[in-house]
C-alpha cells in the first residue's frame, strides 16, 4: 500500500473508507515534500509490536504496554502517554522548546513505597482502566528499554506532607489528635501520594459497558473527532492511553496495611470539584466531605489501620465545568428559583444526562491497592457504593457528612440527593421536603 494512501480495515461502512495524507508542504514548515501517516497498520514495518496480553500477572508474559512516539513500529498501544497533558507537549514540540525525540531520564524517579503486585493484577476482568505495572516499568521492563524500546511509566508514588485549614482546626478542637507520625505539629499530615495516567483495555472497558469492543471503538473514534484513527484501523491493539484526566490517590497511615484484612480500612472515592475542593464554593458539599473523608481517614490510620482518598479528575461529574457553571445559571434562574425538586432536572436538561462519571470502572483502582474490604466508606452516593460492592469489594459501613458541615446553599443538592436513593441516616425526603428546600438566587 502506498504511504499516502491508507485504508480503514476496520470498519465497514464504505463512506468511512479511504483518507489520503495531508503533505506538510501545506503547513509550510519543511521544503521537502513529506506526508503524515494519518493511521498505522499492523505489520507494515515488518516487525510485529511486542502483544500485551492483559491479566497476566507475571509482567513480562503481560508485555510492556508501548505508547511513544520514538519508534512507530514498536507502539502496542493505541494514543499516546500524559493522558490529556499529550496535547500541552504538542505545543511544547510545536513551538519549539521541546525536542520531539526527547527521551525521559527516569533515574531516582522509582516509587517511594511498595505497591502490588496483588491478585487483581492478574484477572483481565478486575482492572480494565490503568496498568497495574505502570508504576514499575523502570524496574521490570529493563531488557526492553536497553534494546531501544522507548517505555514510560504511567503511575508514580511519592511522599508528601499535606496542610489544610480545616485540619489545623480539627487540631485545635480535639478532633484530630497530634501523635507525630500520622499528623504531625500544625495539624501536617504525613501521605502516601500515587498519580495514575488512564490505560484502557478497550475489551475490559466494552465489557463493563455491556457494549461489543467494535462499538465502543468506533464511538470513541467518531466522538473524539476522529482523533485517534487507529481505534478503527487497528483491531490488533487493544490498549488505548486516552487523552483524559488521571487519578490521585493519598494514603494516610502504613501502606501494607490497605490489603490486610485483619487491619481497619476508610475509603473516600471523590471526583473532582475544583470550585469547591479549591476555592471553597457554597453550592455543594465537596470540600467538607473531602475534610471529612480524611478525619474519618486519620482516625482510621490512628487506631491502626490506614484510610485511602482517591481523587478522580471528573470535574462536574465529568460534564465539565462549561456544563455545571450553565447548569448552575439554569438552576437559579428557573422559575421558582433554585431548588432540591428540579436539581437533577436542570442538569439532564443542558447535559443530557445526570451523571457521566460511569462509576463501573472507578473500583479499578481499589482492586489495584489491593482492597477486598472497606471497613468505612465515606460516601451517600449510591452509584459509587453499588460499583465498589458489584466489583466483589465487601463495604462495611457508609458514613455519610455530618449534618453542620453542609454549607446553608448545598442543602438543595444534598437533599435531592437523598429523595434520589443516596445513603442517608435521617428520613427520605418527601416532595413536600424537595419543593420547600431552596438556594440562593443568582447574584445574592
Ligand atoms: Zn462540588
Amino acid at each position: 500500500m502506498p504511504d499516502n494512501e491508507i485504508e480503514l480495515l476496520y470498519s465497514k461502512p464504505k463512506s468511512f473508507v479511504k483518507f489520503l495524507s495531508y503533505p506538510l508542504p501545506l503547513l509550510r514548515t519543511v521544503s521537502k515534500p513529506k506526508h503524515i501517516v494519518l493511521t498505522s497498520h499492523p505489520g507494515r514495518s515488518g516487525a510485529k509490536p511486542i502483544p500485551i496480553h492483559w491479566g497476566e500477572i507475571d509482567p513480562l508474559k503481560r508485555g510492556p504496554v508501548i505508547g511513544s512516539l520514538s519508534k512507530s513500529s514498536h507502539r502496542n498501544a493505541i494514543g499516546t502517554h500524559s493522558g490529556a497533558y499529550s496535547v500541552y507537549r504538542a505545543l511544547a514540540i510545536a513551538s519549539g522548546a521541546l525536542q520531539a525525540d526527547h527521551r525521559p531520564d527516569f533515574t531516582n524517579t522509582s516509587p517511594a513505597e511498595h505497591i502490588g503486585p496483588h491478585p487483581s493484577w492478574g484477572d483481565a476482568k478486575k482492572i480494565v482502566s490503568l496498568d497495574p505495572f505502570g508504576g514499575l516499568v523502570s524496574e521490570i521492563y529493563t531488557s526492553f528499554s536497553q534494546q531501544g524500546y522507548d517505555i514510560r511509566p504511567t503511575i508514580a508514588i511519592t511522599k508528601a506532607h499535606i496542610n489544610m485549614p480545616e485540619m489545623q482546626d480539627a487540631v485545635a478542637k480535639k478532633r484530630v489528635l497530634v501523635d507525630g507520625k500520622i499528623v504531625k505539629a500544625g495539624g501536617n499530615l504525613a501521605v502516601t501520594k500515587i498519580a495514575i495516567d488512564p490505560v484502557w483495555y478497550l475489551p475490559g472497558i466494552a465489557d463493563r459497558l455491556g457494549v461489543e469492543e467494535s462499538a465502543l471503538r468506533r464511538v470513541l473514534f467518531q466522538q473524539t473527532g476522529g482523533m485517534f484513527s487507529d481505534l478503527v484501523t487497528r483491531p490488533d491493539l487493544h490498549v488505548f492511553l486516552p487523552p483524559i484526566g488521571g487519578t490521585t490517590i493519598y494514603i494516610i497511615g502504613d501502606v501494607a496495611h490497605i490489603s490486610d484484612p485483619d487491619k481497619p480500612l476508610a475509603v473516600r472515592v471523590h471526583d473532582e470539584c475544583n470550585g469547591s475542593d479549591v476555592f471553597g464554593s457554597d453550592i455543594c458539599t465537596c470540600r467538607p466531605y473531602l475534610v471529612h473523608g480524611i478525619e474519618v481517614c486519620i482516625e482510621t490510620a490512628q487506631a491502626g489501620g490506614s484510610g485511602v482518598i482517591v481523587y478522580f479528575r471528573k470535574e462536574g461529574r465529568a460534564l465539565g465545568e462549561v456544563t455545571k457553571f450553565l447548569v448552575y445559571n439554569a438552576r437559579k434562574r428557573q422559575e421558582g428559583g433554585d431548588r432540591a425538586d428540579a436539581y437533577f432536572t436542570r442538569t439532564e436538561c443542558v447535559a443530557g444526562v445526570q451523571d457521566m462519571r460511569f462509576q463501573e470502572l472507578m473500583p479499578d483502582v481499589l482492586h489495584w491497592l489491593g482492597i477486598s474490604r472497606i471497613d468505612r466508606l465515606v460516601s451517600m452516593s449510591d452509584l459509587k457504593y453499588n460499583a465498589i460492592s458489584n466489583s466483589g469489594i465487601q463495604v462495611v459501613d457508609r458514613i455519610p457528612i455530618p449534618e453542620d458541615w453542609i454549607p446553608a446553599d448545598a442543602q438543595v443538592e444534598i437533599i435531592a440527593k437523598k429523595a434520589a436513593g443516596y445513603y442517608t441516616l435521617d428520613q427520605v425526603p418527601d416532595v413536600k421536603i424537595l419543593a420547600e428546600t431552596q438556594g440562593r438566587n443568582l447574584g445574592d
